[in-house]
């Protein structure tokens, strides 16, 4: 069910509790400012997300309050993660979806980086 992402952040979301290790994850890439782990439910080949470790609900939230800092390091560590992948040169996408509209379910921020496979349209087409 898609999330209000103007609510305030819920501690008890299940990336939250990924964070603080309560639930398990197949980790790939972690360090200052962010973790990477395998998607539990792939839609492509690859299918990673990667969170930021500061407790944001979304990207607007992200966006508009992060210092810059954090900003950077979460920016690069989703490059470091398509790089280690392999992704580079074949392609991938990166997609962060943002409330009700955007389908957001769980809200922690959240990246999802796709790939090994070719991607198909961007998004559903209208009408
Ligand atoms: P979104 O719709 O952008 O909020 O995507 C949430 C994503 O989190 C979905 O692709 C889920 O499959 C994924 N997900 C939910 N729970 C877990 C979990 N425990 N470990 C890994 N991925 C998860």
């Amino acid at each position: 069910m898609p999330i209000d992402a103007t609510q305030p952040y819920d501690d008890e979301n299940i990336f939250a509790k990924i964070l603080r290790g309560e639930i398990p994850s197949t980790k790939v890439y972690e360090d200052e400012w962010a973790l990477a782990f395998e998607d539990i439910n792939p839609q492509a080949e690859i299918h990673t997300l990667v969170i930021p470790k500061g407790c944001y609900v979304s990207w607007d939230d992200f966006s508009a309050n992060a210092p810059d800092e954090e900003i950077g390091g979460f920016i690069r560590a989703v490059g470091h993660v398509a790089r280690a992948k392999g992704l580079v040169e074949p392609g991938y996408r990166l997609m962060a979806n943002i409330g009700a509209h955007g389908g957001q379910e769980v809200p922690h921020l959240h990246v999802h980086i796709f790939g090994g496979q070719p991607l198909g349209p961007m998004i559903m087409r209208r009408g």
